[in-house]
């Protein structure tokens, strides 16, 4: 069996590594993107290690939950909720993921535009 290196998550989560963190509790920390791409830009993760929204199980359910009502939450806290915001869940490489550990970005303070930037090669 191979141990996958530690992403940074990982270590954030584990305080190895120091980042904003604006909520923590025994299943979830959330913390500042550090290259935000909106007045708020805040991920929320899982404490433990579920890689992509691929390997969530379906023993994650209450987990997962956790992870949107804790957006939510953060949403209210930042004054966003009002005039809306944005979650993403990024998958792998044709969702643009970089991080190899399940977080949503929650995204607002501005308008945010169209979902996905049409391609000329079409949908
Ligand atoms: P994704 O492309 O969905 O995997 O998003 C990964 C996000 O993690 C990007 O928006 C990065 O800016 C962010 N990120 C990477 N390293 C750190 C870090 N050390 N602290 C906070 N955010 C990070």
């Amino acid at each position: 069996m191979t141990t996958l290196p530690a992403t940074v998550f990982e270590k954030i989560i584990a305080g190895q590594l120091p980042a904003d963190i604006v909520y923590k509790d025994d299943r979830v920390t959330a913390f500042r993107d550090i290259h935000p791409r909106a007045p708020t830009h805040i991920l929320i993760v899982p404490n433990k290690v579920i890689a992509t929204t691929d390997d969530i199980a379906d023993g994650d359910e209450a987990l997962i939950g956790h992870l949107v009502t804790v957006a939510r939450d953060l949403a209210r806290q930042e004054g966003i909720a009002k005039n809306g915001y944005r979650l993403i869940i990024n998958c792998r490489e044709h969702g643009g993921q970089e991080v190899y550990h399940l977080h949503i970005h929650l995204l607002g303070g501005r308008p945010l535009g169209p979902m996905v930037t049409d391609s000329p090669a079409g949908a």
